[in-house]
């Protein structure tokens, strides 16, 4: 059976849900729907077409959900860049690096990981940043934002009623 997508207030793709969940929130009046699949869902009193694209009525302020530390979200944040050459490398040539080296008691933490190329994470060794050359491009943040949909969703795949809705998405995940 197809999915849901599922925008926010402000028209930005959140996740994907399965219908059925898609269909309860249609039916609890927590949702808008702006498009449907022909498919309809029937139970014995009614027949409602399934939405193929659904958008939240109110700005919800959920808990803010933390992002996962992870060494994708880590290049992702800093935009597969490396913060000590200042220079955007694929994948393959990335790989983090603890400002504050581990030895010396640094963490593994947001502001302590930034994206480094392999190259500069072999010359940085153990060294302090203080006695390198090296200037971090930003200081590093947890971040805010989910990467949720920009990062995970194939858009070559996803059903074309959905494409409209996730415009530049699609073109920044082509990029990264
Ligand atoms: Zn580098």
């Amino acid at each position: 059976m197809e999915n849901t997508l599922l925008l926010s207030a402000g028209y930005e793709p959140l996740k994907i849900l399965d219908w059925r969940r898609a269909v309860t929130l249609v039916l609890l009046g927590k949702v808008e729907v702006l498009e449907e699949y022909v498919r309809e869902v029937r139970s014995p009193s009614m027949a409602i077409p399934l939405p193929a694209v659904v958008r939240l009525h109110r700005y919800v302020r959920r808990h803010p959900q933390r992002v996962k530390f992870s060494r994708q979200n880590i290049f992702f944040r800093d935009e597969y860049t490396c913060q000590y050459c200042h220079k955007k490398h694929p994948t393959s040539q990335l790989t983090y690096d603890h400002i504050v080296p581990k030895s010396r008691g640094g963490r593994t933490t947001w502001t302590n990981i930034v994206t480094s190329c392999v190259r500069c994470n072999l010359k940085k060794g153990n060294k302090p940043l203080s006695t390198l050359n090296y200037r971090l491009l930003k200081e590093p943040e947890e971040p805010k934002w989910l990467p949720t949909l920009s990062q995970f969703l194939n858009v070559d795949s996803a059903p074309s009623v959905w494409r409209a809705y996730l415009g530049d998405w699609s073109a920044q995940s082509n990029e990264a």
